[in-house]
């Protein structure tokens, strides 16, 4: 088992390459091991260390730390979504334990940049739901009352508004929210690295294969060594189910994306000059489009099951096919070699859209399963299974017990034959806005 990622991700590109790199090649041992080095990861590394600055901690990662999904995401913190019921009382109620988990996100991630003064690209310039289609209308009325319910600030908006700010004709309705913050993913986990107290050790490119506890302690075998602890943390995401965490309550999914490069002063004018934004499609397999606040241009139009591990060259290409297409559905006037590059990533989904947050045994958690909204959730899943592992408790920690949990899944074949019938439905109804 490895996970092998393409080096063509523009986010993980931006940073500069770090140096330092440590691979387990012997045995050892710690009080705390988190495997996973993403935002969940190195929020719960963190925590640990500042509640037990004389133990020793290890976080261990597969690949390089936060070039996971972490690294290459579309960068949106969110305080809303619209995929999720919400039309009846009861449903109204679980949107409302969602936002409020959403809410302690953004709180966790503000927290974060200010105390250790990161520079992530911040611009709480909000975010808009769009779509081409002008019977979507009826859904963005339909969630404008549900986020008025719970006072969320919010605007529908026309097309010639709407055209105007976004630099595109392609979308004919669009719900503005004032809430949601854009942001550059690959600064956010690389500063969570950057700022690792001494107490913690980290090892990379070093992939979990095998664990099982005996007694007290906890035997975790990698390739070159093992590492006995007292207390486990999961922190994989997409790759929780490989590892056999909560196997039947969640599963990954492979996404990808492509960033043009940026726009020269001619392209950028013939679009309208327009300020940084980010939309998020009505439907939920529709296209995620963003303009950077460097005036480069990012789209995600893929979601499939695929093998998580890998996914190759020839492959990517093909799903860069429908990037191309997409970009050029919205913004006709740019060049047709206007992507510079493209990457894929894992998400990992449950079937109600819930999260992964539990005592799996004696000195085991696991935090995860963001369906595709991992940013602000992850550093505080990752902060507060840390502070639950302590066995202590928190407000937080109180809301996120709230949630409705994840439910059950089938088992194989079943669940991939069930997830893949319902992407192509959900694609079929989405396709005029991929
Ligand atoms: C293309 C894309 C776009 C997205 N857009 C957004 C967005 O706009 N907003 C948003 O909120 N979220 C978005 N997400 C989701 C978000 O990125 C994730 O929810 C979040 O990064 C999860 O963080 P994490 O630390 O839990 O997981 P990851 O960042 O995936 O970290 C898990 C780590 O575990 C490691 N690992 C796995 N197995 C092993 C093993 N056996 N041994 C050792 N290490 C292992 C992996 O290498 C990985 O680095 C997007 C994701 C993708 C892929």
């Amino acid at each position: 088992m490895k996970i092998i990622n393409d080096s063509t991700c523009s986010w993980i590109n931006d940073l500069t390459p770090r140096i330092n790199i440590k691979t387990l090649k012997s045995n050892d041992d710690c009080e705390w091991l988190i495997i996973g080095a993403g935002y969940t990861g190195l929020s719960a590394a963190r925590k640990l260390a500042q509640l037990y600055p004389n133990q020793k901690i290890i976080i261990i990662d597969a690949q390089l730390a936060g070039e996971g999904a972490s690294g290459r995401n579309s960068g949106y913190l969110v305080d809303t979504t619209l995929n999720d019921g919400f039309t009846s009382n009861k449903q109204l109620e679980s949107y409302k334990k969602k936002t409020d988990i959403y809410d302690l996100g953004i709180a966790t991630i503000k927290k974060f940049i200010s105390e250790y003064q990161v520079d992530c690209d911040w611009n709480e310039c909000g975010k808009y739901f769009a779509s081409s289609r002008t019977e979507d209308k009826k859904i963005l009325h339909n969630f404008s009352d549900t986020l008025s319910k719970l006072g969320f600030e919010h605007n529908l908006l026309s097309k010639e508004k709407l055209s105007k700010r976004l630099g595109t004709n392609f979308y004919n309705t669009a719900l503005y929210t004032k809430g949601g913050i854009l942001l550059h993913p690959g600064k956010l986990a690389r500063a969570m690295i950057d700022v690792l107290p001494y107490n913690v050790i980290l090892y990379e490119n070093s992939c979990l294969l095998d664990w099982n506890k005996k007694k007290d302690f906890i035997s975790c075998k990698f390739q070159y060594g093992k590492i006995s602890t007292k207390k486990i943390i999961f922190a994989t995401n997409g790759f929780l189910k490989s590892l056999g965490i909560k196997s039947n309550y969640n599963f990954p999914i492979t996404l990808t994306a492509s960033m043009t490069k940026q726009l020269n002063d001619s392209e950028f004018n013939s679009i309208g000059k327009p300020k940084e934004w980010g939309v998020l499609p009505v439907r939920p397999m529709g296209a995620t489009i963003r303009m950077t606040k460097d005036r480069r241009i990012l789209i995600r139009n893929t979601a499939e099951v695929h093998d998580p591990f890998k996914m190759s060259n020839l492959n990517l290409k093909k799903r860069v096919i429908n990037h191309k297409l997409g970009i050029k559905k919205r913004f006709p006037q740019l060049p047709d070699d206007i992507i510079q590059s493209s990457w894929s990533g894992i998400v990992s989904r449950s079937r109600n859209s819930s999260q992964v947050f539990e005592k799996i045994d004696n000195n085991i958690f696991a935090a995860g399963c963001y369906n595709g909204s991992g940013i602000g959730v992850g550093a505080l899943f990752g902060e507060q299974i840390a502070i639950k592992a302590s066995e202590e408790n928190t407000k937080e920690i109180e809301t996120i017990k709230a949630r409705n949990k994840p439910t059950w899944l089938p088992p194989q074949p079943f669940l991939n034959f069930g997830v893949k019938t319902r992407l192509i439905y959900e694609r079929y109804k989405a396709r005029s806005d991929i």
